[in-house]
């Protein structure tokens, strides 16, 4: 985990521990929007977080844009801009656990070496969700719904 990416985080939580994210307008195929909140759900039925989706706007804790900016080749990242995160695709519709792995950065996580047992390593390693110990981590960060 890497303080600083919780630290952006945490400056975004209200004092319902909640975090509004949105999709920027006609962006992201509505299949694909269907697992994203899925995954969402998921997380948020785990930890001591509540993710609220709002209609797209700027002011929205995390965005997710599909034909986002990104380094050329690049599956997906997570992006800080100073007041919110970014969550950009390549395309439309993309794998739901590049997702997983973008919001494992919103929620702390830094790079793992490609061996680990762990969402987040840098490239594909088997697995498409967080491990038993990435979710220990996250656990220990965020806590877990009561
Ligand atoms: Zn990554």
């Amino acid at each position: 985990m890497r303080d600083d990416l919780i630290s952006y985080t945490k400056r975004l939580v209200d004092g319902q521990g909640r975090l509004t994210y949105s999709f920027t307008p006609g962006d992201i195929l509505p299949s694909f929007k269907r697992k994203i909140k899925e995954s969402i759900r998921y997380i948020d039925s785990r930890l001591g977080l509540d993710f609220k989706k709002v209609k797209y706007s700027r002011s929205s804790d995390i965005i997710i844009i599909g034909y986002g900016d990104l380094p050329q080749g690049s599956n997906g990242a997570a992006v800080w801009t100073d007041i919110r995160w970014e969550i950009r695709f390549p395309v439309r519709y993309y794998g739901d656990y590049i997702f997983r792995h973008e919001m494992g950065h919103v929620l702390g996580f830094d790079h793992v070496p490609m061996g680990s047992k762990s969402l987040m390593a840098p490239g594909w390693n088997g697995y498409t969700t967080f491990t038993r110990s990435d979710w220990r981590q996250l656990e220990a960060v965020w806590g877990t719904e009561v």
